[in-house]
């Protein structure tokens, strides 16, 4: 399936390893040029190697205040503008109510939550001016279904899920669609050291198995794709039927 975006450009955050990298790579396949973000510069470089000559690394620490902003920019200066923006960053730390302090949630907060926030004004209005637009927000099942031991993690993305629904609907009538995906369990270095204690974490997950980072990249691809162009507003699990709810 031709998903009709070759020659369109992309700002991936977040997008030395997992799903960031996994997104960069089918947003490449379907001849997308990609700008990805980490923090370290070698690991970045060696991510962009990897996806090959249509991908540009930018240094960016998405949690300080300009970070967010500034990757975005700088991927603009690099692919001479930007079509779509997926929106990551690394999860918070986990704890509950009794193990976590105040302080905590406005660390969080600004990972991510602000972070998106930042992005979507970097880029937004150009996508609006230019009559086409994907942003595709990274958050978690937690949206969903609050995860126990992820009190951060859940109090941040329903936060940024709020700010995504209500800007899909503003910007609808400019050709620029919102949307979020809501991984369930996928391998990564981050839900290998979650689950670093031991356990079966495929437990609870009707697909019988974690999710693969490439697949999850290839439906946030589709989300970009000209096809989607009526999906907008919409926040979808990915997460082999973990999430038990009706719609
Ligand atoms: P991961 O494997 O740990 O990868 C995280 C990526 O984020 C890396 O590329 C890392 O690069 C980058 N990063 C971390 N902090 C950053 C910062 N401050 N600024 C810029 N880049 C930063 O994590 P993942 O599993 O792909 O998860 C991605 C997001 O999805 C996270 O928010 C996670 O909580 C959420 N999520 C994941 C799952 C899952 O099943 N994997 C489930 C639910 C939610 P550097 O370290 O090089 O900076």
């Amino acid at each position: 399936m031709d998903l009709g975006i070759s020659g369109r450009r992309a700002a991936v955050a977040a997008a030395s390893k997992g799903l960031g990298f996994g997104v960069a790579q089918a947003l490449v396949a379907e001849g997308v040029r990609v700008a990805v973000c980490g923090r370290n510069a070698e690991t970045i470089e060696a991510a962009a190697a990897r996806l090959g000559s249509d991908a540009v690394p930018v240094v960016a620490d998405l949690s300080s205040p300009d970070g967010a902003t500034g990757f975005v920019s700088d991927a603009r200066d690099a692919l001479g503008g930007i079509d779509i923006v997926v929106a990551n960053a690394g999860g918070p730390p986990p704890g509950n109510f009794a193990s976590v302090t105040v302080d905590q949630y406005l660390t969080a907060f600004e990972l991510n939550c602000r972070s998106t926030i930042a992005m979507c004004y970097e880029a937004v209005p150009a996508m609006r001016a230019q009559g086409w637009g994907r942003v595709v927000a990274i958050t978690s099942i937690a949206v969903r279904q609050p995860i126990p031991t992820l009190i951060l993690s859940n109090t941040a993305r329903a936060g940024v899920t709020g700010f995504l629904k209500t800007l899909a609907r503003e910007v609808a009538a400019d050709g620029v669609t919102v949307n979020s995906l809501l991984p369930g369990l996928h391998a990564t270095e981050r839900i290998a050291a979650l689950h670093a204690g031991g356990g079966d974490p495929t437990a609870g997950i009707p697909a019988g198995a974690i999710g693969d980072p490439a697949d999850f990249g290839r439906v946030a691809a589709f989300l970009c794709s000209e096809s989607a162009r009526y999906i907008t507003g919409t926040a979808l699990a990915v997460d082999g039927g973990a999430d038990a709810a009706l719609i």
